[in-house]
């Protein structure tokens, strides 16, 4: 039986075109500078997101956490949504690496408003922590891959720059925004002083992620990453899998989408289920459990895992499904009829 691994965008293996490239590539030692692959990753990526430097870094959390240290001093405050991977699923990083305070927003499907960020700012008091950066999550992770308006985005930029705030975008599957609108990724890009942006999502890399701002905030971020344990050598090997994602493994990402829609419409029907139709904007998708399903979210796991669906639950009542490079439509269809048994519908 095959195994069908909708548990992450991150468990997609490098293809053989990709190990190709990976196994040709030119290298140096990155730390002197000197490997002309992760220079040019950087170039490349930098261009595509409209700013003039990037640096390559091992993971997406190195990415946001060596920008908050980029942005803030200690003590300072951070304004981010509630259910941010920052907050969520970076180990407490924040507090550990830069010494600053989470200031959390409720949105709605991941989005906050200019109102809730101006809001919040802290009056300049002694009293008060100052507040120093806005951080904007786009696809939004826990919501479900939800897309982050440019429209709103825009709003919170004024915002941000009367009070002389930067904003941080943590783009890790800004990709898919970007695929599944159509707009160039600058759309978003122009309106952040620093962005995050992961290969090894829906890309399909084995490894990395990369920070792109002003070349001042770059220089700055790479001591940074030097501290945190980031710099490596002949990295070139994993900028080559990278470039090649750029090149090749975008546009199919609307694929992702479309294979994510079939699950949730198919899974729509099941009883006992919930799903937010709306939020199904790109490759993830969440599916609330009720009292009339035969099963809890760990529940849910452990059955499809004997059927060979592999998923996750992140609460008792919730589970979560994630299209990606190397499921294929009939791989989810095939998974439609998996669940289907298990429902016995
Ligand atoms: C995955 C992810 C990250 C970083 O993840 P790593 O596992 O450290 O590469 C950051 N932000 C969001 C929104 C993510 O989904």
């Amino acid at each position: 039986m095959k195994i069908i691994d909708l548990r992450s965008d991150t468990v997609t293996k490098p293809t053989t075109e990709m190990r190709e490239v990976i196994a040709t590539a030119e290298v140096g030692d990155d730390v002197f500078g000197d490997d002309p692959t992760v220079n040019k990753l950087q170039d490349k990526t930098a261009h595509l997101l409209g700013k003039e430097a990037a640096l390559f870094v091992p993971s997406g959390t190195m990415a946001n956490q060596v920008s908050i240290k980029a942005h803030t001093q200690p003590g300072d405050e951070v304004l981010i949504e509630a259910d941010a991977h920052v907050f969520n699923y970076e180990s407490g990083a924040p507090a550990f690496l830069s010494g600053v305070t989470l200031h959390r927003l409720s949105g709605v499907r991941g989005v906050f408003t200019a109102e809730q960020v101006e809001e919040a700012i802290r009056p300049g008091d002694h009293h008060f922590a100052p507040t120093r950066l806005v951080m904007i999550e786009n696809t939004n992770n826990r919501a479900g891959g939800t897309i982050f308006p440019v429209a709103e985005m825009q709003r919170i930029r004024d915002t941000a720059s009367r009070f002389d705030l930067s904003v941080h975008l943590d783009g890790a599957r800004l990709w898919n925004a970007s695929a599944a609108t159509g707009l160039d990724p600058r759309n978003w890009t122009d309106l952040a002083d620093s962005v995050s942006v992961c290969l090894s999502k829906g890309l399909g890399c084995p490894v990395g992620s990369l920070i792109a701002g002003s070349a001042e905030f770059i220089d700055r971020c790479h001591r940074y990453r030097k501290v945190f344990g980031g710099g490596m050598r002949q990295a070139g090997i994993l900028a080559a899998a990278g470039i090649y994602a750029l090149d090749n493994h975008r546009e199919r990402m609307v694929d992702d989408h479309r294979n994510c829609r079939l699950l949730a419409d198919a899974i729509y029907h099941l009883p006992g289920t919930v799903i937010d139709l709306q939020a199904v904007h790109t490759n993830i998708l969440i599916v609330e459990l009720t009292e009339d399903a035969p099963f809890d979210g760990p529940g849910m796991v452990k059955a499809l895992k004997e059927v060979g669906v592999w998923i996750t639950s992140g609460a008792l009542n919730k589970v979560r499904l994630v299209t990606h490079l190397d499921v294929s439509t009939e791989d989810v269809e095939d998974a439609v009829d998996r669940i289907r048994r298990v429902w016995s519908v």
